[in-house]
C-alpha cells in the first residue's frame, strides 16, 4: 500500500484540480491520498467523488497555518468534523489574515521595481479562498521577474527576505484544541522545514503532545536524513502517529511528486484508530475514510 497524506489543489495553491489531483494519485499508484489544503475544506466534495469513482482512498484534511514565536508553523488536521463551527471561523480568519497582507508585501516588492497588483494575484488564484504567498510568486513569474514559485520564493517571498511580510494566525496550541473539539487529529506538519525548526523544539513537540497532537510528520522533502532519525526518536518517546508524505502541490512545487515520501500502513491504522476515538470524545460526526477499491 502507498499512502501519501498531505497534498494541495488548486482549492489552496496546488495546481491540479482536487479531482484531476485524485485521478492523478490512481494513476501514479497511489492507494490512499490525503487532501490538506491550506486552510480551506473547499476541495472536499470534488476530490469524495473523484475517489469513489477511481477507487482511490481517500483522507480529507486541512493544513493549518499556525504561527508561534514569529514564525509560521504548519498543523495537519485529518477526518475533522466540517461542520463544526469553531474550526470553520478558525479557517475563515487565517485565511483573510493571510490574504489581507498581499497588498503589504506588493508594496514591498514595488520598492524593490516589481509593479503587481491585486488584479495580477487574483489572476493566479481563481480557484481557490485562500490566497497567500505561492499566488504572488505565481504573479511575479508571469510578469517575468522570476523563472518560478522556488525563485520568487528564494530571491523574495520567504521568511526572512526583502519582500517577506508575515500574517497574523493561532497559536498551535489553539489549533489542536478546535481540531480535537472538531473530532479529528492534529499532526504537525515538517516540523523541522525551513523556519520552523527554530521554534519547533522537543520541548514545544512536547508540549503540543500534552495538548493533544496525536502525530508527527517526519518523513518530507525539507528533512535531512538526520533530522528524520531524530523526529522518529522522539516520536517513540511521546508514542505520536509517524507520517510520510509528497506534500504534492502539482506544477507549483518542484522534488514534491506525489508518493515521493509514504506512511507506512500501521501508523496509518494508527491514525485512523486516533481519528475513531477522537471524533467519539468530541462526539462529532466526522467523514469517514474511504477505502481504496483494488
Ligand atoms: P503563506 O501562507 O501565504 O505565507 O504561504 C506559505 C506557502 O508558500 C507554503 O504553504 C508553501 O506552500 C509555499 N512556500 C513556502 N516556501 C516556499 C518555497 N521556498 N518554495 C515554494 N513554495 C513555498
Ligand atoms: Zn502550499
Ligand atoms: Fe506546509
Ligand atoms: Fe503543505
Amino acid at each position: 500500500m502507498r499512502i501519501d497524506l498531505h497534498t494541495h489543489s488548486s482549492r489552496s495553491d496546488g495546481t491540479d484540480s482536487p479531482a484531476g489531483l485524485v485521478e492523478h494519485a490512481a494513476a501514479a499508484g497511489i492507494d490512499v491520498v490525503g487532501l490538506t489544503d491550506h486552510d480551506t475544506l473547499a476541495g472536499w466534495d470534488d476530490a469524495i467523488r473523484a475517489a469513489w469513482r477511481h477507487g482511490v482512498g481517500l483522507v480529507v484534511g486541512v493544513e493549518i497555518s499556525c504561527r508561534l514565536a514569529g514564525a509560521s508553523v504548519h498543523m495537519l488536521a485529518y477526518l475533522v468534523d466540517p461542520t463544526h463551527p469553531g474550526l470553520l471561523a478558525m479557517l475563515e480568519w487565517v485565511r483573510d489574515a493571510r490574504a489581507a497582507r498581499v497588498p503589504a508585501l506588493l508594496d514591498r516588492l514595488r520598492s524593490y521595481g516589481m509593479d503587481l497588483t491585486m488584479d495580477d494575484v487574483a489572476a493566479h488564484a481563481p480557484s481557490t479562498a485562500s490566497v497567500g504567498r505561492p499566488h504572488v510568486a505565481d504573479a511575479l513569474v508571469s510578469a517575468g521577474y522570476v523563472a518560478d514559485r522556488q525563485e520568487a520564493f528564494e530571491r523574495w517571498l520567504g521568511e526572512g527576505r526583502p519582500a517577506y511580510v508575515p500574517h497574523d494566525a493561532p497559536e498551535p496550541t489553539e489549533v489542536i484544541r478546535t481540531v480535537l473539539s472538531a473530532g479529528g487529529v492534529p499532526v504537525l506538519a515538517h516540523p523541522r522545514g525551513r523556519k520552523s525548526r527554530t521554534v519547533l523544539t522537543d520541548q514545544v513537540v512536547r508540549q503540543l503532545t500534552a495538548a493533544g497532537m496525536g502525530g508527527i510528520e517526519v518523513d518530507h522533502h525539507d528533512h535531512p536524513p538526520d533530522v528524520r532519525a531524530e523526529l522518529r526518536a522522539l516520536a517513540a518517546e511521546l508514542d505520536l502517529v509517524v507520517t510520510g508524505s509528497s506534500d504534492y502541490h502539482g506544477r507549483g512545487k518542484v522534488e514534491h511528486e506525489l508518493g515521493c515520501h509514504t506512511t507506512t500502513e500501521e501508523e496509518f491504522a494508527r491514525l485512523l484508530d486516533r481519528a475513531r476515538t477522537n471524533a467519539e470524545r468530541a462526539q462529532r460526526r466526522v467523514p469517514e475514510f474511504i477505502p481504496p477499491r483494488r
